[in-house]
């Protein structure tokens, strides 16, 4: 996918805004969990790892009425992004800006995959740092 150049005021209009956790040494993204998959039904079962999701208590839950619409935005922004190239296109590229030069940066701190198309978006994103050697990104925790 070619990546084009997009300043980080436009690509946070895309994209919407980046996180930062205390866990990681690096920026994350985070969506809603009300939109994980299997996890909002895994969440309803006692006992299951989504019953007790950390993304539901604490600083999530203090803040969420400043964090939720923030990660609806980003769910929104990726959603449009699975309907075609071009929103792709513009996704993937707002992605690389924000991430810029970062070493390290963490996939989902809250939320989850949406399908294929949405691992194939952050596919797409890695791929942008392989291709030209520049950076060694991670996607180890893109499937959780
Ligand atoms: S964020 Fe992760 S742990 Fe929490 S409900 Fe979603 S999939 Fe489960």
């Amino acid at each position: 996918m070619r990546i084009i150049p997009i300043s980080k005021i436009d690509a946070k209009a895309i994209c919407g805004t980046l996180t930062q956790t205390s866990k990681m040494p690096c920026k994350s993204i985070s969506l809603p969990t009300e939109s994980c998959v299997t996890g909002f039904r895994m969440a309803q079962i006692e006992g299951s790892i989504c019953h007790s999701c950390y993304a539901n208590k604490g600083f999530y839950r203090t803040y969420e009425t400043a964090i939720k619409p923030a990660q609806f935005a980003r769910l929104d922004a990726v959603m449009q992004a699975t309907e075609n190239p071009e929103n792709a296109s513009l996704w993937v590229s707002g992605m690389v800006s924000l991430i810029g030069q970062d070493k390290y940066f963490r996939w989902h701190d809250s939320g989850d995959l949406q399908g294929l198309s949405h691992l194939e978006l952050i596919a797409s994103v890695c791929h942008s740092y392989t291709e030209d050697n520049a950076f060694d990104k991670t996607i180890s925790n893109v499937i959780k």
